[in-house]
């Protein structure tokens, strides 16, 4: 990890030329690579040796692009997915199993919801989502023998509840297993939880990361800090032989790195969600703004929260970063320099006055994404959580007249006069 502070690594970190090479990232548009030597090549294949062979395996530009990422969130290794679905797939199934259990904050993106609740389940895998403010006690209750791992987001999408990063942490290590956190919203601008005891962060870089919704990518990051060892038992996959690469064991071979090394020599070898090369390249110039992007995002979000807040058809707003919001005071904990760009609000009119407010909105587009550079919102009741029921949306956090508010960072004098004009046809 660079010693750079975070500014920087988002310009630096990742790709250093050396002399004569391209100042900037080269886009390695090959699926292969050449050797001279077929003993060469084989070694690659049995994890003797480094190097590149398969872009499905691994790519420089990728590469590159990961070490970003791993920097930024103060990690030991990293990798790139070809979406956030596939990063939070990949980061529970390198480590779980037909049989095996998780516990997730029930406060989460419904992508996620659907795959732990319903496509984990098919495949052997069992979630308990439980409330993100219930006590330790009860946390302590959702574990069983065959847990084995906890997973929550820092900012959840789109229910805004902030995880007591802690709390799941410590729950986490005292039943022996790794604490992953989907750090997508907060981005390590503003939160790295890896100095609040996660071990393993993943990342939609679809949304802050990339910043102009140009591409849809995942990553994974590994803290390191996990010991695998401590709990062999639990972790079979890293801690005994692997016949598929003549029986290396993860962690004898590759130490703090084995995480992702197993994740990327089996799970990424055998189901193949890579990003491409293209994408990693136009990710890494969404990362170079990263710093310079977040904390305007905020300051607009946090302006249009007030405004919403004032305005007479406004039923209710949350913004973890406004006084006042019930989740400030954990974002002043976990978050001091601001939380998103991403705020909620509903209407007194209810359901019919958000479709009709959206539907009158001039600048701000109806889309569905979050997190880019240009303001936008979305209905999560009618669209992104519509396959989930009344009490689903509810332990989600999604109330049915809830719109999810991405704030751009265009001028918010422009934000707030499309939001005025949008009310008065309320
Ligand atoms: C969007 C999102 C995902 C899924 O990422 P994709 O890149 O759309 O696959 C996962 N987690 C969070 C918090 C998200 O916002």
């Amino acid at each position: 990890m660079s010693s750079y502070n975070i500014e920087t690594k988002c310009i630096q970190s990742g790709y250093e030329p050396g002399n004569g090479e391209a100042r900037v990232l080269p886009i390695y548009q090959s699926t292969t690579f050449k050797y001279a030597s077929s003993e060469h090549m084989g070694k690659l294949f049995d994890l003797e040796e480094s190097g590149y062979f398969y872009t499905r395996l691994a790519n420089p530009t990728n590469d590159a692009v990961a070490g970003k990422i791993c920097d930024l969130e103060g990690g030991v290794a990293a990798m790139l997915t070809s979406s956030g679905q596939a990063a939070n797939f990949y980061a529970i199934m390198n480590i779980a199993e037909v049989g095996d259990h998780i516990v997730c904050a029930s406060s989460l993106y419904g992508g996620t919801y659907n795959l732990f609740a319903h496509t984990l389940r098919k495949m052997g895998v069992e979630a308990t989502f439980v409330d993100p403010h219930c006590t330790e006690e009860e946390l302590d209750e959702a574990f069983g023998e065959n847990t084995r791992a906890v997973f929550g987001e820092t900012i959840a999408n789109p229910a805004l509840v902030v995880l007591d990063l802690e709390k799941f942490a410590k729950a986490a290590h005292r039943h022996g297993v790794p604490f992953i956190v989907d750090n997508t919203f907060a981005t390590p601008i503003n939160c790295r939880p890896f100095e609040w005891g996660a071990d393993i962060v993943t990342h939609s870089t679809t949304k802050y990361m990339d910043g102009h919704a140009t591409c849809v990518g995942g990553a994974i990051v590994d803290s390191g800090k996990f010991d695998w060892t401590a709990n062999a038992k639990k972790f079979p996959g890293l801690t005994e032989p692997d016949e598929t690469y003549h029986g290396i064991v993860y962690t004898e071979k590759f130490g703090a790195m084995a995480y992702i090394m197993k994740a990327t020599a089996q799970l990424m070898r055998d189901l193949g969600s890579i990003q491409s090369p293209q994408n990693a390249f136009l990710l890494n110039i969404g990362l170079e703004t990263l710093h310079l992007r977040m904390p305007r995002h905020c300051e607009n979000a946090v302006k249009a929260a007030e405004y919403l807040k004032g305005h007479e058809k406004v039923a209710w707003v949350s913004c973890p970063a406004l006084p006042g919001d019930s989740q400030y005071e954990l974002a002043k904990k976990y978050m001091p320099d601001g939380t998103c760009g991403v705020i909620t609000f509903g209407l007194k009119g209810g359901r019919d006055a958000a479709v009709r407010m959206m539907d009158s909105l001039k600048m701000i587009a109806i889309v569905t994404h979050v997190a880019d550079a240009r303001s936008c919102v979305l209905h999560p009741a009618s669209h992104t959580h519509r396959q989930m029921n009344e009490q689903e949306l509810r332990e989600a956090g999604v109330q049915p007249d809830l719109i999810r508010f991405s704030v751009g960072i265009e001028n918010s004098e422009d934000i707030i006069a499309d939001l005025k004009q949008a009310l008065e046809q309320v």
